[in-house]
């Protein structure tokens, strides 16, 4: 067994600086006396490199609520809250409305531009004080031992190396980490693709959030300004590469025509942006001193806006376990607490997302059920609770 002095090994080394590998390095910012090196492989965006991401999260009251704590300012640029949800099938009858008002809520949560989202952790990560990182930083290789894990970091031409207790992949759907340590995955494929843009509509959302299911598949209204509102619509591959090809205004049309005349006329549309979707689920997020993260440990279709949401509960508890194991974090212990910390909320809301892309996407056809099922949210307490705990990603 190869083991190393203490003084030189690290406490964390998170490798992945998307949105949840930047949380889990705030809260454990918050630490006392643990040592966190957070690897991002890609540089910071700049005005010459901007990273273009069109989508628009719907994130829960929970998160919402743990942003502020961690102190990102995601509406600092403006709140968009989502104050109703409105779910319905078209074609059918059926419909439901959830109304935060009626649950004693000013919201369910908000919208949140993804770009909006990433610039503010990126913000409130230049006010750290204790955590170190490196960017541009690609993990290489490693290999976990007893008490240790021995990472090789590519930065430019040159290779550092690095000891720490605990190895965090954050490193998202493609984890080099989770791949390394042969950690089995259930996916599937949804041979579907989300188009997401932003639009122009003629009537103001208010605050609604709209989920209308087409026999093609899902598309979501987000509100942000009035009329400004988040589009995300569901696919399959071909109409997305042909939907992607419109111009402006057939596409605007194809769109409208998708989700019918609620809204008025649909215009101005933003840049498309197609994300091929598929669920991949690890079937562990432990290994020796390794823990898994976010979309790592489990990449959702959007349609439940459950990833992101999903991801920071995962940072949030590892943070509390390492806190709570602070002299080794990746000791057995630790990786056992938060495995069993993470079981339950990881499966029941992989299953949430998974049922609703299959039930309500054209696998099954059935419309009158669906109906049936989107009246029943309304009138069935239960069901209708179970929607709005989801909805604010309280599990
Ligand atoms: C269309 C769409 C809409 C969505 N809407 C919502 C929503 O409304 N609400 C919600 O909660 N979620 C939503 N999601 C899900 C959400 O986007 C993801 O769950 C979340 O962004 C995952 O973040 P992550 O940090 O785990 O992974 P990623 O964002 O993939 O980050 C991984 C990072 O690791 C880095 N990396 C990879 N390999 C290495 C390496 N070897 N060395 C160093 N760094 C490395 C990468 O550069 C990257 O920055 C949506 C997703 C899609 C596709």
């Amino acid at each position: 067994m190869e083991s190393v002095q203490s003084e030189s090994v690290l406490d964390v080394v998170i490798v992945g600086g998307g949105l949840v590998g930047m949380s889990l390095a705030l809260a454990l910012d918050r630490v006392p006396g643990l040592r966190t090196l957070a690897v991002e492989a890609q540089p910071a965006p700049s005005p010459q490199a901007p990273r273009w991401d069109e989508r628009h999260f719907a994130l829960g009251r929970a998160s919402t609520l743990a942003l502020d704590d961690l102190g990102v300012a995601y509406g600092a640029a403006g709140q968009h809250p989502i104050r109703r949800i409105h779910v319905s099938r078209r074609g059918a009858f059926g419909r439901s409305v959830l109304d935060a008002a009626t649950h004693g809520l000013p919201a369910f949560g908000q919208i949140v531009p993804a770009r909006q989202l990433a610039g503010a952790l990126e913000d409130a990560m230049a006010r750290t004080t204790r955590l170190e990182r490196w960017r541009p930083a690609r993990l290489q290789d490693f290999a976990a031992h007893d008490d240790h894990v021995a990472l090789n970091l590519r930065i430019g031409d040159e290779t550092r190396q690095v000891q720490t207790r605990l190895l965090v992949a954050a490193d998202g759907t493609d984890s080099v980490i989770r791949n390394t340590v042969n950690i089995p995955l259930q996916r599937h494929d949804y041979v579907q693709t989300a188009l997401v843009t932003a639009i122009e509509v003629e009537r103001d959302l208010d605050g609604c959030a709209y989920e209308r299911f087409t026999d093609s598949g899902p598309i979501a209204l987000l509100p942000l300004d009035r009329r400004r509102v988040g589009l995300v619509m569901t696919l399959t591959t071909e109409q997305a590469a042909a939907a992607q090809a419109m111009s402006d205004d057939d596409f605007l049309a194809f769109a409208e025509q998708r989700f019918g005349t609620r809204l008025g006329r649909w215009r101005r549309v933003g840049q498309r942006q197609p994300w091929p979707l598929k669920l991949q689920f690890a079937e562990r997020v432990i290994d020796r001193r390794v823990a898994v993260i976010g979309n790592a440990a489990q990449t959702l279709h959007p349609i439940g806006a459950q990833g992101f949401n999903l991801g920071l509960r995962d940072a949030l508890a590892l943070a509390e376990v390492a806190a709570a194991h602070r002299d080794d974090a990746g000791s057995v212990q630790a990786l056992a607490d938060y495995a069993e910390r993470r079981r339950d909320d990881r499966e029941r809301t992989a299953r949430f997302s998974d049922a609703l892309a299959r039930f309500m996407a054209s696998e099954l056809p059935i419309g009158p059920l669906r109906s049936l099922a989107l009246m029943s949210a309304e009138h069935i307490p239960l069901l209708r609770d179970a929607l709005v705990r989801s909805a604010m990603g309280f599990r």
